[in-house]
């Protein structure tokens, strides 16, 4: 049986994932920050088959704890979903050192140090699959996001080079780009500003969580295997 680890999955995308990939048969851990009620009856969903793991992405010693945890439970993760994303709309003149480094880290720094971990196992056992989370601004750019469309532009990167370095020990690193997505990063977003932004969209609606979810679950799977270092993007047709 496959392990998957998904970061910020006690939610929004990362959730779905979890269920995703849990009824497809894998052992799933779930990884959170500050939703511990969440994230553990999320796992007592699949007992003995999934675990609830604290940790901050944008700590490599907590990062490096997650991982133990995991492999105690289920030996290697096989398969990595770097999801865990905040998010802030703000002029860029107005933000704060601070604020710049922390979306960094959790998004761009989270993703390598959660990457770097997993890889030995991946490339011990010629079999791997990374993906990450990025974002339709990370492809495009987004006003009042700039410091967001930075790192995800970041994790695109990180995708395509990590898919070059891979690919020759079996380890395949794709992303996916998610549109507007109805989940608690749309909370500060008027029921106004989500029907302009719906109707905006070709598919003419937002996207839910189990959309990208379904997106995950293929580029994890078999039919999915000559697929590397590619973003895909599930947004209902708003960015090609
Ligand atoms: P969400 O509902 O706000 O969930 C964010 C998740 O990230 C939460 O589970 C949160 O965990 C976790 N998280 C945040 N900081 C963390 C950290 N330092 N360490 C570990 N976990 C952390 O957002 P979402 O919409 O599902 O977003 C998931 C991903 O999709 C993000 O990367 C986001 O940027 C990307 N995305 C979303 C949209 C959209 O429209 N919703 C569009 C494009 C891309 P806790 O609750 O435990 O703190």
């Amino acid at each position: 049986m496959k392990t998957v680890l998904i970061t910020g999955a006690a939610r929004g995308i990362g959730a779905a994932a979890a269920e995703k990939f849990a009824e497809a048969g894998y052992q799933v851990v779930i990884n959170y920050l500050h939703s511990a009620e969440k994230a553990e009856a999320l796992a007592a969903r699949w007992p003995g088959r999934a675990l609830a793991v604290q940790a901050d992405v944008a700590d490599p010693a907590q990062v490096e704890a997650m991982f133990a945890a995991a492999e105690q439970a289920f030996g290697g993760v096989d398969v990595l979903v770097c999801n865990a994303g905040i998010a802030a709309q703000q002029l860029f003149t107005d933000v704060t050192d601070e604020e710049w480094r922390r979306m960094l880290d959790v998004h761009l720094s989270g993703a390598f140090y959660c990457c770097r971990r997993a890889l030995p196992h991946m490339i011990h056992q010629k079999w791997g699959r990374i993906l990450t989370v990025s974002s339709m601004w990370g492809q495009v750019g987004g006003s009042c996001e700039v410091a967001y469309s930075a790192a995800k532009a970041g994790l695109i990167g990180l995708t395509k080079a990590l898919a070059k370095e891979e690919g020759p020990s079996g380890v395949t690193v794709n992303c996916v780009a998610p549109g507007v997505i109805d989940t608690d990063m749309m909370s500060s977003f008027s029921a106004e500003d989500k029907a302009a932004l719906a109707e905006e969209t070709p598919l003419g609606a937002l996207g839910t969580p189990k959309q990208v979810a379904d997106a995950l679950v293929f580029l994890a799977g078999d039919g999915a295997s000559y697929i590397t270092g590619q973003v895909l993007g599930v947004n209902g047709g708003l960015v090609t």
